[in-house]
């Protein structure tokens, strides 16, 4: 049979792409209000960011007693984690528990990738098609198909050539991969890159860092947790469960000081005494100032890099991994466990490849523009991801009269608060631009509050006989609008980074993520939802 060619027929309310933290929800929420709903999901089993980034040293960023759901304290308590930041093993652990607690597996088609969905006007309904050959007619189609889920991973000319193996972080294999004792390169010093040099580094022979971005990068303190901390966390669930999801980042923590109140002297102390928690409450918890503020932003930087230096010392190496150009908090900041004191060990060089870029991959390892060649047994390619649009533009997504998803967001990233997209009917989305998302957030706390919506919505759309919702052009226009206004003012619009589309070649520059703030945020999706859905037209 010729691929493609359909092998089942079935009809649904609502067809859910992915089973991460936000599919894994959206299935149990339309499932208790009684909707005939399924996911499709590429990996073999669930959990999404969780099933797929299992290189060494993937762990979170977040407190892991903030990342868990909120509805079910229950389902929250539970679970207990083992530690404050625990790493991926752990994290897919608790995925599996909550899809075994909330029986999702039943209603989720796994190894089976959405290639196409098309919009048919007369109907009001979704055609999909899969990769094992399925065709799906369905009401709604939920795309939770995540923020970093498209690895960027064929960048480099000859890298089908390459002698030894190529690893993308995302694509880790599940049996592991053999790096001890070999030649690696890794590539890429963001977030990843970084949990994946300190983790790497004493299984290696020889480890080659390709650096083109320095970070900030702040440490991590990351203790165990004995059965007190965890039932200290588990007595805050009613606190946690009213706080998040009205902080500016949906973190347990919100900006807390005025830097005009405090004087030079009492700013440093509160940037000490921050630094020293060991977490992302420099960047999420500290001076707000930082994000708007050029002189506040050149002053928390400049202590940043002060610490990097005294860790660092050698002045070609703070020259390398430090940045200058740019303000601390307008990247993804990550948190590090020995990270800088990796480049001190003689088995470690970090090669600069902004001035002299890589050129290409040859069979012996990375060759760079001058003709340096780098010999290497493995590549790891931490290259991050085509961000927030990448999921959606690698299906073939068909609108009203037939308009691409893909043409349309390579002209212009347009959506109606990140939950829907004019022209897409009936297609509801999370974890796409224009809404909060991996950029300052905490993502469990955003995913939770789209996927009620969405819920609320569908709910709504049947008590009252609503059959099709379609954001309206001028509702779109708006959001837009605001979104730029509030984008503009932050510095994070005027950094090269993936929050502003900048690391995938010809992506129109936005600021991907709402930086209004999760609480506001909510408010105002909330609000439009009051209003009998002002900004979207029922019909
Ligand atoms: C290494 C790493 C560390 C992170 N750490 C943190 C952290 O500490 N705190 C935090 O808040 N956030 C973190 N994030 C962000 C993280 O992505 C979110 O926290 C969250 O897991 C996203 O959930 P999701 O359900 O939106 O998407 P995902 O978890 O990305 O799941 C989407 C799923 O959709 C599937 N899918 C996509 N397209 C298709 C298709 N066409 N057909 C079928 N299936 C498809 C994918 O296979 C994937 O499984 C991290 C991200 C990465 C990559």
């Amino acid at each position: 049979m010729a691929i493609g060619t359909p092998t089942a027929h079935r009809t649904l309310d609502a067809l859910i792409i992915g089973a991460g933290v936000a599919g894994l929800y959206q299935l149990h929420l339309l499932r208790e209000q009684g909707l005939n709903v399924r996911v499709f999901e590429t990996a073999a089993d669930v959990g999404g960011t969780w099933y797929w980034n299992r290189y060494p040293g993937a762990r979170f960023d977040s407190e892991a007693y903030i990342y868990q759901y909120l509805f079910s304290e229950e389902l929250y308590k539970n679970w207990s984690w083992s530690q404050r930041f625990p790493a991926q093993p752990e994290i897919e652990q608790w995925m599996h528990y909550v899809a075994d607690a909330l029986d999702l597996r039943r209603d989720i088609s796994f190894s089976t990738t959405v290639t196409s969905a098309e919009y048919d006007e007369k109907s009001g309904r979704w055609t999909v098609r899969t990769d094992s050959g399925e065709v799906v007619d369905t009401q709604f189609l939920i795309t939770c198909c995540g923020m970093l889920s498209a690895p960027l991973q064929d960048l480099f000319p000859g890298q089908q050539d390459f002698a030894g193996q190529i690893f993308h972080t995302s694509r880790w294999p599940r049996e592991g991969a053999e790096i001890a004792g070999k030649r690696v390169g890794v590539i890429g010093t963001g977030a990843t890159g970084i949990q994946v040099i300190q983790t790497i580094v004493d299984e290696v022979a020889d480890l080659t860092v390709f650096v083109r971005t320095p970070q900030y990068a702040l440490p991590m303190k990351n203790p165990s947790y004995s059965a007190d901390d965890v039932a200290a966390y588990k007595a805050r669930f009613e606190e946690l469960r009213s706080t998040l999801p009205h902080t500016f980042t949906g973190f347990e923590y919100d900006f807390r000081y005025v830097w005009d109140e405090l004087t030079p002297e009492q700013r440093r102390e509160v940037l000490e005494e921050i630094y020293e928690n060991g977490s992302l409450q420099l960047w999420l918890a500290s001076f707000a100032e930082m994000f708007f503020d050029e002189a506040v932003s050149d002053e928390i930087s400049e202590f940043v890099r002060e610490k990097m230096r005294a860790r660092l010392v050698d002045p070609e190496l703070c020259r390398l991994l430090i940045p200058e150009d740019y303000g601390f908090g307008t990247h993804r900041v990550p948190l590090e466990t020995g990270y800088l004191e990796v480049y001190h060990r003689p088995n470690v060089t970090a090669v600069g490849v902004r001035e002299n870029p890589i050129s290409r991959i040859v069979p012996e390892g990375v060759l760079l523009a001058d003709g340096t060649l780098y010999e290497l047994d493995v590549i790891i390619l931490a290259t991050g991801f085509d961000a927030g649009t990448g999921a959606l533009t690698r299906i073939d997504i068909r609108g009203v009269g037939g308009r691409s998803l893909k043409d349309d967001w390579s002209r212009d990233i347009r959506t109606t608060m990140g939950l829907m997209v004019h022209g897409y009917p009936n297609m509801l989305t999370t974890a796409v631009p224009l809404a909060p998302s991996a950029a300052l957030c905490n993502m469990t706390t955003c995913l939770q509050q789209q996927t009620e919506w969405i819920d609320e919505c569908i709910r709504y759309m049947r008590k009252n006989g609503y059959t099709v919702i379609e954001a309206t052009e001028e509702g779109e226009a708006a959001w837009v609008a605001h979104h730029d206004e509030t984008a503009a003012a932050n510095l994070i619009s005027k950094t090269n980074s993936w929050y502003t589309g900048s690391n995938v070649e010809g992506k129109p520059r936005r600021v991907l993520s709402y930086t209004g703030g999760v609480g506001t945020y909510r408010e105002k999706t909330l609000e439009a939802a009051a209003a009998g859905y002002k900004g979207f037209e029922l019909r």
